[in-house]
Order: structure tokens, then sequence, then C-alpha cells
């Protein structure tokens, strides 16, 4: 126990190469038809852990053909049974809880910690759905004399979840327990980036009992994603990513008759006023932008200061000292992206913003000299117009606009097109109560930089951080896996047939 403490401490993440990994069909690793490889680099180390099919169609034509075989025998299973799977499937993944995250630290980059608290959070969705049998009872009255009118919620058939790197299990988490457990069969694209913890579930599933074919996962890239918008016989799509492939996705996908729901990118704004607690405040900017490096949905990367916040950043800024690459923070995906980020920082000092703590060229932490490290970087004084105010960094970056009244800081807010989160730190109800009204996005948090709905309560954006109808987890997630049937029932002679019995 103190050994894993320690490890657990010192973030541990051992390099290891995985070799050539395949899709996961009918309950096994199969190989792809394709020759072409997708090579999967640890951020820790900038070297390659393993190697993923760039599937075609051939081999998603094939998977859909082996879940649509095995689609009916799963849907006509007692959902308790297939609720029993997931309580199984639970305590599975609460037993490998260290492998699944050592897996999520290595491909993605983030902390161990980091890690296991994403699967904690795809977990809540798991216990979710082990209490879809008393949700999903369905709904029976009389509606007439002797007519009955019963309405269920029926599996769509074969169904699929297209996913981000930024939380390789969590994500999918979100997907597959209400997809399964409502009856589907589901076919996972996973990130290419990082895919290594989603053949974990896939494992996990088959213990607990997941009968084979019912749940698949097809790995590679732009191929798959649009066989999977124009496969006729997939039925639903789910996507959660970027807002410029969301949008893609489903315009292809409902182009194809199909319903879809696609997560897409975000820019949260964080109002701070002058009465917020000084303390909380400053702790809750700092987790909700550098949390996860700044490479989450929920992260609210523009803070708008309303009048004097001064004591409340100078705070931030001690804290942000403190923050320690490779402890609270992971590291940046890709080369790629690290260089993305660090050029949205080198652009805004030329425009002129104040580099209050500056994270290019941080020190990384002992043995991961060539992983992909960005530190806390806090820009002041930015324009609500230039790109580092606007645009979906997706790095340890907080940009600090300033403004003299809420009605501004508003403005700022909703004039960005996304909608996915944003939070307002007071001491005042009224500006809570104000703020959280005007507020256009799907999730608002008071005192809270990273309000997350916990389930039942559903997650989801609005504007371009969305696009199609509901949310993608709590009760707007099993509508989106399920179709209403309602069946109405009289029947006639029945009540003479019997009444001599009476
Ligand atoms: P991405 O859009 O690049 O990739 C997402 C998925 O789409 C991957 O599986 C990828 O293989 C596939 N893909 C990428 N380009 C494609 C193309 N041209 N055609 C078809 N498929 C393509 O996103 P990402 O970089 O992996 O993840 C980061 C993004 O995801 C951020 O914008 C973040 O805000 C967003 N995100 C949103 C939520 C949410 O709930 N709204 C949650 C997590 C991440």
């Amino acid at each position: 126990m103190k050994g894993e403490k320690l490890k657990f401490f010192m973030n541990n993440i051992p390099f290891q190469n995985f070799g050539t990994q395949k899709n996961w069909i009918d309950g096994r690793y199969i190989d792809s038809n394709s020759s072409n490889t997708i090579a999967v680099i640890s951020p820790y180390y900038d070297k390659e852990i393993a190697t993923v099919p760039d599937s075609n169609f051939e081999d998603l034509d094939q998977t859909v053909q082996i879940a649509k075989r095995v689609f009916t025998e799963w849907a006509e299973l007692n959902i308790r049974d297939r609720a029993e799977i997931m309580f199984q499937f639970k305590s599975i993944m609460e037993k490998n809880l260290e492998e699944l995250a050592y897996l999520i630290a290595l491909d993605n980059g983030k902390t161990i910690a980091d890690a296991e608290g994403s699967i904690l959070r795809g977990k809540e969705v798991v216990e979710f759905a082990t209490s879809l049998p008393s949700m999903l009872r369905g709904d029976s009255s009389s509606v007439g004399l002797g007519i009955t009118c019963t309405m269920t919620q029926e599996p769509l058939g074969v169904v699929a979840g297209i996913t981000p790197f930024n939380f390789p299990a969590m994500v999918p988490l979100w997907m597959i327990p209400l997809a399964l457990t409502t009856g589907n069969c589901f076919i996972l694209k996973p990130s290419e980036q990082t895919p290594l913890s989603t053949f974990k579930i896939a494992e996990y599933l088959k213990e607990a009992g997941l009968p084979d074919g019912v749940f698949n996962i097809i790995n590679g890239a732009r191929e798959v994603v649009e066989g999977i918008c124009d496969h006729p016989d997939i039925k639903a799509v789910a996507f959660v990513g970027s807002s410029h492939v969301a949008k893609i996705v489903y315009s292809r996908s409902t182009a194809n008759g199909k319903r879809a729901l696609c997560l897409g990118g975000a820019k949260n704004h964080m109002i701070v006023v002058p009465d917020a607690d000084q303390n909380s405040t400053a702790k809750g900017l700092l987790a909700s932008s550098m949390g996860s490096a700044g490479q989450r949905c929920m992260a609210a990367s523009v803070a708008v200061g309303v009048a004097d916040v001064d004591p409340i950043i100078e705070q931030l800024v001690e804290e942000a000292k403190n923050y320690k690459l490779g402890v609270d923070m992971g590291t940046i995906v890709s080369k790629a992206a690290l260089d993305r980020i660090t050029n949205y920082i080198d652009e805004a000092e030329k425009m002129g913003a104040k580099v209050l703590i500056d994270g290019r060229n941080s020190t990384p932490p002992e043995g991961y000299e060539n992983g992909y490290w960005l530190g806390a970087t806090i820009l002041d004084g930015v324009d609500p117009n230039w790109p580092s105010a606007t645009d979906e960094i997706f790095g340890p970056v907080l940009t600090i606009i300033r403004t003299d009244t809420l009605e501004n800081a508003m403005k700022i807010e909703n004039n960005n097109p996304y909608g996915n989160a944003a939070a307002v730190f007071t001491t005042s109800g009224e500006v809570a109560k104000t703020i959280s009204q005007a507020s256009k996005s799907g999730m608002v948090g008071i005192n809270i930089g990273v309000p997350v709905p916990r389930e039942p309560y559903s997650f989801g954006g609005w504007n371009e951080s969305k696009y199609g109808h509901g949310d993608i987890t709590g009760r707007s997630g099993v509508d989106f896996w399920t179709n209403l049937k309602k069946v109405t029932a009289r029947w006639p002679g029945t009540t003479d047939t019997w009444r001599k019995y009476f």
C-alpha cells in the first residue's frame, strides 16, 4: 500500500511499447483488411508505444454485419440481464483502475491522478446505466373504454460512437453503458492518438459477460469516420471532438438519415466580480484553466475580470507559480498541439498581452525530458477580439480580459460562438442569478470553475459546442439511443367471452 502511494505521488509512468494492435470485433482481436497503420506516440516520451490499423470501409462493414447478427438476441434479453453485465463491468473496472489509468497516462499524457479521476467520472455513467431497469419500465394507462396505451423505449440496432483524444476512457463511457444497456450493439472508433485504454474496456466488457459482437472497436481515422456516417445499417452516431469535425459528422450522418448527436469544442468564460471569495476563486480559476493541462472541453480558458479584481489575480499568479509539471499537470498530447498552443502565446505577447506567468521553456520532470511539456501560462490585458480570446487554445493558458461592468462581461461571454460552459465567481446571489440566467451556455457554474453535472444530470453544451438535439448522458442520453414505441390495445369480445365465468 505504501509503495502504491509513493508511485502515485511520483506519477510513475514507465515506458512500454505494446506493438501492433488490432481491431476488436466479435469478442476478439482481428486484423484489419488495410495494411495502413497509425503510430501511437506517448507524449511523456516522444516515442512510439503502439500502432493501430488505419481501418477501411471493408473492416467497418464486416463489423456491422456481425453486430447486426447478434442484435436481436441482445435486444430481446431482459434489461435486468443487460444491466447485470454493467454491474459486473463496473466492479471489473474498479479492480483494474490502476491499469486503466496507466494506459490513459501513457498515451494521453495525463497524470495518474487525472487519469484515475476521469475513469471515476466515466464510471458514474455505468452506475447510472445499472438503474435503467427501473427507469425504463415503460408507461401504460387506460386511454378509453377497454383501451390501453403502453409506451416503451426500444433499441435502435447497430449504433456507433466516435471519440476524441482528451478523455480516452471517460468519453467512450458516456456512450457505451447507455447504448448497450438499452439494447443496442455498439461500434467505437476511438481517437487514433489515445486508443490503448479502450481495448481494456472491450476486454472488461467481455469478462463481465457481454456477448461477442455486441461491442466492437474499429481503429482508424477519417476513412472509418466517413464510413460510419455513410453505412446504411448504422442507425445512430454519437460524436465528441472539435466543432469543425462535429459539424461534418452531424451533416453527413443526418443527410444519410441517421440520428446524430455531435459534441464539439468550447471557449468557456469565468466572470469574476470583486466581491468573490479571494482564496476559493483564485484556486477555482487555476484548477479550471490548467486541469488536464487545459485539454478539456470544460476548461474555462478566459477569465473576465469586472472592475478591480487585482487581489484575486495576484493570488492566482502566486498559486500558478507552485503548479508543478508531472504532479499538478501532465503533458500536451502531441508535438503539433504543443507548437500550436505556444504559437497562441507568442502571438498574444506580440499583440501586447502581459505574460503574468510564462509556461514556455518550463523544466520537465526528471525522466520525462523529451515529453511535450508546457507550464501554466497566464495572459493579462487581452483584447476580446484577439485569437487568444476567441479561439479554443486547448492548452494550459488562461486569458484575462478586463472590463468595467457586468453587462460588458456578459456580452463578451455570449459573443463567443460556443456554448459549452460558463462560470461566475461571486458572493452575491443576485449577481449569480443574473449571470446564470443570461448565460448562453449549456452548463453554468456558480463558484465552480468546472461545472460538470453529476449523473443523472446530463452533459451537453449549446450553440457551436453541440450539433443535434439533447445531451449525451442522463435521461437525454437514454432517449438518444432509443425509439419510443406506443402500443394501443383493445380486446374486442373479451368481456363477452369471459362474462359467463363471473
Ligand atoms: P478531433 O475533432 O480532431 O477528433 C475527434 C475524432 O474525430 C477522432 O476520433 C478523430 O479520429 C476524428 N476525426 C478527426 N478529424 C477528422 C476528419 N477530418 N474527418 C473525420 N473524422 C475526423 O478532436 P480531438 O482533437 O481528438 O479532441 C479535442 C476536441 O474535442 C476539442 O475541440 C474539445 O473541446 C473537444 N471535446 C469536446 C467535448 C464535449 O463534451 N463537448 C468533450 C471532449 C472533447
